[in-house]
């Protein structure tokens, strides 16, 4: 099937892409690698008026560490972003993420940020954006502003993003002190997307946890952190009794959908099983960075 008609846009500045979008904001779309828009628009799933293909804009293809952070920018695609050695030494997770989406010719193309403003509830990068931490750079005609992870995925395929406003980096937050990882993902092929997901971040002091985030994916219309676990494990070291308590609140707090790839209850035990394993790697690897 071929898409709607539209007026395809080439801006070279964001101030040129954010007077187009400003003319027309429901009407119009932003294009970035094209990996999910481009199958939506062929699908005839998705409609707008006007695309406005941001790729000639320049200043938005960048990874850098900024103190705390790590900055990637708008057009920085997946396939860079899992070769980068500062990626791969200081967000080790990222890396890992980006190994289990797609494959080389979508990630070629494809882009961190337009993953993140796709929010699609089985992609693997809101989980660990919402694990990790961290904040969208956006702007419009009015200026910047950024967006907690926390507050940046309302709903599937939804974020706080405004229709007149262009993402123009992501910042992931770098974890200091004794802190380990951990990602897990259950799909049916490698390079699928996730038919359940898990993202874990922990710190430690002292040999018990004092910070630990939870996420799991692929299980509702966003990334769900599970909070009654985090909590109860604050103070904790792991052992069967707080792991069989972490699977309990996992259970709890999940109300997966059934559909074609997997019913509720195989999402719920594959959560509570990945999430046990998950706890496990990420206290191995926080130990081993101590
Ligand atoms: C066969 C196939 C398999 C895939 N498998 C996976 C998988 O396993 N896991 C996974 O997570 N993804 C998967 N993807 C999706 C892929 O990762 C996409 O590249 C990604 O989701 C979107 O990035 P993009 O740069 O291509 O965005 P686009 O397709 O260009 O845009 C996606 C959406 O984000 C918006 N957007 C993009 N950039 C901005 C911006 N700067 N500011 C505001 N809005 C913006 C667009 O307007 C659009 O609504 C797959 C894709 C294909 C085709």
């Amino acid at each position: 099937m071929k898409p709607a008609p539209f007026a395809y846009h080439v801006p070279n500045t964001i101030d040129e892409a954010l007077a187009i979008l400003g003319n027309d904001p429901d009407g119009s779309r932003l294009l970035a690698g094209g990996q999910s828009l481009v199958p939506m628009l062929n699908l005839r799933l998705a409609n707008f008026d006007n695309l406005i293909d941001i790729n000639h804009i320049s200043g938005l293809d960048h990874i850098r560490i900024e103190s705390d952070s790590l900055v990637i920018g708008a057009l920085t695609r997946q396939y860079d972003v899992a070769h980068n050695d500062d990626v791969r030494n200081r967000l080790p997770v990222l890396s890992n993420a980006l190994a289990h989406i797609a494959h080389t010719a979508i990630s070629n193309r494809g882009t961190i940020v337009g993953s993140l403003c796709h929010a699609d509830p089985a992609a693997e990068l809101p989980a660990v954006l919402t694990a990790v931490g961290g904040e969208l750079v956006v702007q419009s005609a009015a200026g910047t502003r950024t967006i907690r992870a926390n507050d940046f995925f309302n709903s599937s395929f939804t974020t706080a993003i405004n229709p007149n406003e262009v993402a123009t980096e992501v910042r992931f937050d770098l974890a200091g002190g004794t802190s380990g990882w951990s990602f897990e993902e259950v799909a049916r092929r490698h390079g699928d997307f996730a038919l359940v997901g898990v993202v874990i971040q922990m710190t430690l002091e002292k040999n018990a946890i004092s910070d630990v985030r939870i996420v799991v994916f692929g299980v509702a219309a966003t990334p769900q952190r599970i909070t009654d676990a985090e909590k109860r494990l604050i103070g904790q070291t792991l052992n069967d009794a707080t792991l069989d308590q972490a699977v309990a609140d996992v259970a709890a707090a999940l109300s997966p959908p059934d559909d074609i790839h997997a019913t509720a209850q195989y999402r719920r035990h594959v959560a509570g099983v990945l999430v046990r394993r998950g706890l496990l790697r990420a206290l191995e690897d926080a130990n081993s960075s101590a």
